[in-house]
């Protein structure tokens, strides 16, 4: 039996067998039983062959539209998934081991990609780029269809312990902790948003264990004390005998809304706080009304674009989609934004016509992005505000323009959708009058906000990105990412002013980044006097529990405080210290409307 110490953050024993998910690789290592091993190799050798062929098709594409030269570097792929050293290592790995035969690729990759880093000759240095990738489809053709960590984690049966690097409170909120008994962190001080959440779900955790996400073998039978912030890790049958006497900790439930809870959250001393949510495909409105949503705050239509363009019915297929969302959402409200792409991303899909290459976050975050990119593409945006119009008419449609930092864009994108409507009435059909709101993301915005909030029926705080412009840190890249901190003063002073321009307008306003799913950030802004937010379906529930457990009036104090404080570590504690000191029992579930 070994046993690591690290912080116990939140009280109760978890016992079960241990799921590691490297949120930092992406990848998640369990172990299998000796039964699935076949099936494991099985799915390895599908997705070898799966992405031979998609190689195969990428470099006769390539041949053809670029030349052989270029073409030959995905010979160099192809050989690849022969190689001995590759594959076949994978094998033996998930054979001799038993974990699932992702955990085995990467594993592969880690160590060979250090036998690359040892290279001294640059060319063949360079080839971990060409690992790299073929080591990449391959695990995405393994998953085929397991993407989010909720994904990956349903994959596994039976109770379990999840033992991470780190665990940041929106995979938190994606985990099933029916499934999941108790977790336990590598990272230490910085977890403690992730902490908080654990306490309002009752789910014992420890954080602070350095290296216990490599030390910890997957499968391994774990006991975690969170109160105690002991891991035990294969401890004797006599231990786990005396620990099955003494726990006792009841299991929660922990289904994303067990009480099938609709309405606002409302805090303890009854403040209401609308809880809409995010969602990228029309598919996610099904979970949103599970999570108890009040409607869709943010519908990132741009996935739309991910799909292969059909340039003669593109209104039709648009229109249909936003239909929908609004009928399905009904009687609630439905929030849809305008294509938020940079140019990278539409030069793909006009390329390709498909959804290869096609991803989030790539390109230039200062270029030509998001309304002003729409600006420069009148066709692309008028066929879709028309879509959105015509949708308009079957529900409580807003339309929401991303990625505005002033009054002259936004007042020409409203003659935009002035040339849209008059389009639709040339055709005989009426034009309904659809809210128009923006997005505030850029600072520049934050600043004019009382001069936008003049112009606007509403105003959604995109904090996501107004955090990574107002700070300067590319939420992207990874070596600047702990320098992306939502509790900088700059930040709160931002979302305060935001809130007071509309105010003052009388205007909507609410928040959508991803700081609104970290319950600790959520009570702040809900001091800071914002009453309405967009997150992530799976964190409402959650959300709602910790409203019940805090005031509105103790977190306008804190609020108040931090406005004031000088460092984002002089906030946090503080932050914590009131959350800390809640009696037991305040996260005890709102009486919120079914
Ligand atoms: C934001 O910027 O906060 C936001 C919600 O938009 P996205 O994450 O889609 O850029
Ligand atoms: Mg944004």
């Amino acid at each position: 039996m070994e046993r690591l110490t690290g912080i116990g953050v939140s009280g109760g024993i978890a016992t079960g067998r241990a799921v590691v998910l490297m949120q930092g690789a992406r990848a998640i290592r369990f172990r299998i039983p000796a039964a699935q091993v076949a099936t494991e190799l099985a799915a390895l050798a599908a997705a070898r062959e799966r992405s031979r062929r998609q190689l195969q098709e990428i470099r006769a594409r390539v041949a053809e539209t670029r030349g052989g030269e270029l073409a030959a570097l995905f010979d160099a792929q192809l050989l690849m998934l022969d190689d001995p050293m590759l594959l076949t290592r994978a094998e033996a790995i998930v054979r001799d081991q038993q974990v699932n035969a992702e955990w085995a690729v990467q594993q592969v990759f880690e160590d060979l990609g250090s036998v690359f880093d040892a290279i001294e000759d640059p060319y063949l240095r360079e080839r971990k780029g060409d690992l790299a990738d073929v080591i990449g489809r391959l695990r995405l053709n393994l998953r085929s269809g397991l993407g989010t960590p909720r994904d990956l984690l349903n994959a596994i049966d039976g109770p379990c312990v999840l033992v991470c690097d780190e665990l940041t409170p929106s995979v938190a909120a994606q985990v099933d902790w029916g499934k999941v008994q108790g977790f336990a962190t590598d990272a230490g001080s910085r977890t403690y948003h992730t902490a908080i959440l654990a306490r309002s779900l009752d789910v014992p955790a420890v954080v602070g264990l350095h290296d216990a996400s490599r030390r910890i073998p997957a499968g391994a039978t774990l006991v975690l004390d969170g109160a105690t912030g002991e891991v035990l890790v294969e401890p004797s049958r006599e231990v786990l005998d005396d620990i099955a006497l003494r726990a006792g900790r009841q299991p929660v439930s922990r289904t994303p809304n067990p009480q099938g809870r609709r309405g606002p959250g409302v805090t303890a001393d009854g403040v209401l706080i609308r809880l809409e949510a995010n969602i990228e495909l029309p598919g996610d409105l099904e979970t949103a009304r599970e999570c108890g949503a009040q409607g869709i705050g943010l519908y990132r239509s741009e996935f739309l674009l991910a799909e292969t363009p059909d340039e003669a019915d593109e209104e039709e297929r648009q229109y249909e989609m936003y239909r929908r969302l609004v009928e399905g959402m009904a009687p609630e409200p439905v929030t849809i934004r305008t294509f938020d792409v940079d140019e990278d991303q539409l030069a793909t899909r006009e390329r390709r016509g498909a959804t290869a290459g096609w991803s989030r976050g790539r390109g230039n975050p200062l270029g030509l992005r998001g309304m002003r990119l729409c600006l420069t593409r009148r066709e692309l945006f008028r066929t879709q505000l028309r879509a959105l119009l015509r949708a308009g008419r079957h529900g409580r449609l807003r339309i929401m323009f991303p990625f505005v930092s002033g009054v002259e864009q936004l007042r020409e994108a409203r003659a935009v959708v002035a040339e849209a409507g008059a389009e639709l009435a040339a055709r005989g059909e009426d034009v309904p009058d659809v809210p128009i709101g923006v997005m505030i993301e850029i600072p520049a915005a934050a600043y004019v906000a009382d001069l936008l909030a003049r112009e606007v029926a509403f105003c959604t705080i995109g904090t996501n990105d107004l955090i990574q412009y107002c700070l300067a840190v590319d939420r992207a890249d990874e070596r600047v990412s702990r320098l992306y901190e939502p509790l900088h003063p700059a930040i709160l002073r931002l979302i305060a002013l935001v809130r007071r321009a509309s105010d003052r307008r009388g205007i909507p306003v609410s928040l959508c980044g991803e700081m609104a799913s970290d319950p600790a950030l959520l009570a702040l802004l809900v001091g800071l006097g914002l009453r309405e937010f967009s997150m992530t379906p799976a964190a409402i529930p959650v959300a709602r529990q910790l409203l019940a457990g805090v005031s509105a009036e103790d977190m306008r104090r804190v609020a108040r405080e931090a406005l004031r404080l000088p460092t984002v570590d002089a906030i946090e504690r503080r932050l914590l210290e009131v959350l800390s000191s809640r009696p037991a029992g305040a996260t005890a579930p709102a009486g919120g409307q079914k």
